[in-house]
């Protein structure tokens, strides 16, 4: 019933020449993906981007919006200037934010709101530290971010969840296809307590955290698993790999 979904963090990597050069390279590879295909570039690509992929089976992301509008927020892109250029997807709350940007689980509910309002796909991070992880504290952590990140939202089911264990990220260290399906599950549970299990079986749940060509099937494969987002490897070609799993 869930169609899965792939996605690709460019995070803070290619300029805008070498952002048309990697479209250019990945969608041939991707036109015949297994599951939806999104590419989030930087801002600075957003445009390009969109228009490059039009006549493609791949949508653009945005890594961040501000859940203003517009006015004095130095430095900020608000979610309707994301439409406005035909961006359909945002990642919000992804764990680099939180850690460097003091992105705090009100910001990611109001950026979340704000995003469905608009008819963006809003893509919400979770996931917890090394630290919670070997004290038993990860699925506390994981239910905690859920709860105040996905309060007061009128259609959950339109939302994708991405469970990414920090300790997992940009490390080589992917989560076992159990560790990772048992997160992904303690996020479909409290979304079930918060809003019903039919909006809870609705919702997309990715997993991210090293993923690659070589994890990308096992961990597809589990019952709560929907997705990827992807680091590392979504600036690559072998991208294509994992969107065909
Ligand atoms: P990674 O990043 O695939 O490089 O671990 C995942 C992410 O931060 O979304």
């Amino acid at each position: 019933m869930r169609k899965p979904i792939i996605a690709g963090n460019w995070k803070m990597n290619k300029d805008i020449n070498e952002t048309e050069t990697l479209i250019n390279t990945l969608l041939p590879l991707v036109a015949d993906a297994t599951a939806e295909v999104v590419f989030c570039p930087t801002y600075l690509g957003l445009q390009k981007a969109v228009e490059m992929t039009k006549n493609s089976n791949v949508g653009i992301g945005a890594q961040n919006m501000h859940f203003e509008k517009n006015g004095a927020f130095t430095g900020e892109i608000s979610g309707e200037m994301l439409v406005a250029i035909g961006v359909k997807y945002v990642i919000i709350g992804h764990s680099e934010r939180r850690q460097y940007f003091n992105e705090t689980d009100e910001a990611v509910n109001k950026k979340t709101i704000k995003a469905l309002s608009l008819g963006l796909i809003p893509i919400v991070c979770c996931g917890e530290t090394l630290e919670e992880r070997e004290t038993g504290q990860a699925e506390a952590k994981v239910v905690a971010q859920m709860e105040a990140g996905l309060k007061n939202i009128d259609d959950v089911s339109k939302v994708v969840v991405a469970y990414e264990p920090i300790w997992a990220i940009g490390t080589g260290k992917t989560a076992s296809k159990d560790q990772a399906d048992e997160a992904c599950g303690w996020v479909r549970t409290i979304i079930g307590k918060m809003y019903g299990e039919d909006a809870a079986n609705n919702v997309r749940i990715q997993y991210g955290g090293s993923v690659n060509p070589g994890n990308v099937k096992e961990l597809m494969a589990m019952k709560n698993i929907d997705g990827a987002l992807v680091g590392g490897v979504s600036i690559k070609a072998s991208f294509s790999e994992i969107v065909k799993f």
